[in-house]
């Protein structure tokens, strides 16, 4: 089993203080070493109301950080220019310079794709995708997603889990288009990306998804609604304003996706998730993927799944297979001096750099664009089609850099990312190990380097 973040991260006081000062991140010696996994969270106790809950934490931390430029001024700058974090992690945690390479290279799958009952058009369009043999997930899952059967996937993003779900369910929409299917992902780049999956796996099939998410102008979404579709691929809050509203029917749904569903209750879509699964009909296929298994996800899973086969892909964790190095900056002189040093190396063509606040990724990408560096920011308060230009830039290497905030990378999977660099310091290990995980996705290795300012 993968580690578990959220069991055995868990709190351990009862309540914490304000959203600042009131999370300590503590770690036993052994935990400080380079190879430590573990960050134990202890929240002060104190404050009325507040339950210590890890999962809201969580949120209103993320919050905190990617909080508008309107609120920046409130919150201590310091470090010239870049946030203080408000817990401080150790650097040795950012440093691994042996790093391995993801076990699921050496995997034999089962099957060959032409294995499983699927249509021909399916299978030429999954070669034409490149993927030549099924990873471990697919090929655990393809078979028993194809029975009709209830699935728990425990796989991490760069698993391959996205078409693992996918062929399954196109196969069965191909065989009655009169079936549709729901998949919910936590956040709209990802549900956009698994629509274009959708409809890559799907090609010159009679088959077409629409997009649900947030940010987006709501009538195009209603219009898409009213047109023959077979997938709803969107976001929790989206898809159940549009059903509170009566313009999706969701109770003719023969299979519903939770993609990413520990993300999705890190985000707070708990409620939102319970009520569209509610209204699904009873007779129906489901698919859970966490890359982690909570007693929250055991539970929303015993609820709502019948009789589940669980899948669970052992990978080597995100941070063993990264080359992570340090580099001590004093000031936002040196820091952007390090950058552009970085940038200069031709080893680097597709980098994604991180910053706490959505105007500093602004600033950073317009400094970089200043100095003839074809770069773009990636943050919530983008449009989805700037979001998706920047994404796309860089996957398609039109520019060398994006300057993204934690939420707006979440999830995102951009093909070989050289380097990440982490401009301000992750504010908690869980979200250093994300924004890592960009790069070295599936076999290969990746490299990330953490700014970090020597503590006084
Ligand atoms: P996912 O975990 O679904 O986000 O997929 C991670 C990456 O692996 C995506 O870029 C997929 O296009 C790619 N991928 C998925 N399945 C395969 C496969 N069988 N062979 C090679 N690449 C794959």
């Amino acid at each position: 089993m993968p580690y578990n973040k959220h069991t055995s991260r868990r709190s351990h006081g009862s309540s914490h203080g304000d959203s600042r000062g009131g999370l300590h991140t503590r770690h036993t010696p052994q935990e400080q070493s380079h190879s430590a996994k573990r960050t134990q969270v202890v929240y002060r106790s104190g404050s009325a109301g507040m339950t210590g809950n890890y999962y809201q934490q969580k949120i209103r931390d993320r919050q905190d950080r990617n909080s508008s430029s309107h609120n920046s001024h409130n919150r201590g700058g310091g470090r010239g220019g870049g946030r203080r974090p408000t817990k401080q992690l150790n650097p040795n945690l950012f440093i691994n310079r042996h790093p391995a390479k993801n076990e699921t290279e050496d995997y034999t799958p089962k099957h060959t794709f032409a294995d499983f009952e699927i249509p021909t058009q399916l299978l030429n369009n999954i070669i034409a995708k490149g993927y030549r043999k099924p990873s471990p997930i697919q090929d655990k899952a393809i078979p028993v997603g194809l029975a009709g059967k209830d699935i728990i996937g425990i796989a991490s993003t760069g698993t391959g889990k996205t078409a693992a779900f996918l062929i399954p369910l196109i196969a069965s929409l191909f065989k009655d288009k009169n079936k549709k299917i729901l998949i919910m992902c936590p956040t709209r780049e990802l549900a956009l990306q698994v629509r274009g999956e959708f409809l890559a796996l799907a090609t010159a099939m009679p088959l077409y998804a629409v997009g649900i998410v947030g940010g987006a102008p709501m009538e195009r979404q209603i219009a898409a609604l009213h047109s023959p579709h077979h997938a709803i691929i969107g976001t929790p809050g989206r898809i159940k304003d549009l059903m509170i509203r009566r313009k999706i029917n969701i109770s003719e749904c023969s299979a519903v996706v939770l993609d990413e569903a520990d993300r999705m209750l890190d985000m707070g879509f708990i409620a939102d998730m319970r009520f569209i699964l509610s209204k699904l009909p009873k007779e129906r296929q489901g698919f859970f993927f966490s890359a982690t298994f909570s007693p929250e996800i055991q539970k929303i899973c015993s609820e709502f799944l019948n009789s589940p086969t669980s899948i669970e892909i052992k990978t080597r964790d995100t941070a063993s297979s990264v080359l992570q190095d340090i580099r001590n900056t004093r000031n936002d002189t040196e820091r952007m001096e390090q950058l552009l040093e970085l940038l200069a190396d031709t080893a680097h063509p597709k980098v994604l750099v991180f910053r706490e606040m959505k105007h500093r990724a602004d600033r950073l990408a317009r400094e970089l664009q200043d100095k003839g560096i074809k770069a773009y920011a990636l943050h919530g308060d983008m449009s989805n089609s700037q979001r998706i230009r920047a994404v796309n830039a860089l996957t398609q290497g039109t520019v060398q850099v994006v300057v993204a905030t934690d939420v707006a990378a979440r999830g995102i999977d951009i093909k070989n990312i050289d380097l990440v660099i982490n401009y301000d310091e992750p504010g908690d290990y869980d979200t250093y190990v994300h924004r890592i995980g960009r790069t070295g996705r599936g076999v290969t290795l990746g490299k990330a380097i953490t700014f970090v300012t020597p503590r006084e």
